[in-house]
């Protein structure tokens, strides 16, 4: 049996057992894990209420060889995220950060980059950024680091740089120019949403979505289409649409709805 430590962020926290939780995390050095929080759900357990979606945490844990489930010693809380689970729309989207986490990252495999954009994101998020910009960062930062959008935005086919037009195939994964595109259909976009991707290439999340909330009703379209675009693409490479990308939206249009009813 080993033992390791890290920081750690905790993703979804699930039960195992009578009194036995189970949570998946995120480390920089392990990839993600799953691990057995043992008596968690009992009242004076020493894990009780620290085992929070998206809290930062020092974890210690035991493996075994045979075993995908590690076992957790112990359990220090360095950033609870507090702000993040203080309404149903940061349930939802704590709930559309840790899918996203789990869907891409691989079990049991270093990931430094992945950690840190979710580290940056959630301190964004805490420190009140604009929700839907900071999730489209979030959206082209996990298709980079799983290997789906490249870094620099040039047609795989030619190399052009993609500069006023590009063109996403109704079955590809990679945005072309549009003279290799041409003759088949595809969702094009345009010079504003490639200018956001890059954007998101080279800000931080909060500069990112103050940017976007600046740029106001000019900047719309291309938000609007950069989230189509980073949806096709994610759904493609997957090939099935992440299960609290539905809940998330059907519920932010309906709170809108009883809002601008209200
Ligand atoms: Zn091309």
């Amino acid at each position: 049996m080993r033992v390791h430590s890290a920081d750690a962020l905790l993703l979804e926290v699930g039960d195992l057992s009578d009194g036995d939780r189970v949570v998946s995390f995120l480390t920089a050095e392990h990839g993600r894990r799953r691990g057995a929080a043992r008596g968690a759900k009992r009242k004076y357990s020493r894990f009780s209420g620290q085992l929070q979606p998206l809290a930062t945490v020092r974890l210690t844990w035991f493996e075994k060889d045979d075993r995908d489930l590690v076992r957790i010693r112990d359990l220090e809380v360095l950033h609870s995220g507090e702000r993040l689970r203080r309404s149903l729309e940061d349930l939802l989207l704590c709930a559309y950060l840790t899918e996203h986490v789990s869907v891409f990252a691989q079990e049991n495999d270093p990931g430094p980059e992945l950690f840190r954009l979710l580290r940056s994101v959630v301190d964004a998020l805490e420190e009140g950024a604009a929700r839907e910009p900071v999730l489209r960062y979030f959206e082209s930062w996990i298709l980079r680091i799983g290997g789906v959008l490249g870094y620099e935005l040039d047609c795989p086919l030619c190399s052009r740089v993609l500069e006023d037009r590009a063109v996403l195939p109704d079955s590809g994964e990679s945005l072309l120019c549009p003279e290799c595109a041409a003759g088949g259909g595809g969702l094009v976009v345009g010079q504003g949403t490639l200018d956001l991707l890059r954007r998101t290439r080279r800000q931080s999340p909060s500069r990112f979505a103050s940017g976007v909330l600046a740029g106001g009703a000019e900047l719309a379209g291309a938000t609007a289409q950069l989230e189509e675009l980073l949806l096709q693409i994610r759904r493609r490479f997957l090939g099935f649409e992440l299960k609290s990308h539905g809940v998330i939206r059907e519920t932010l249009r309906r709170l809108q709805a009883v809002e601008k009813g209200a």
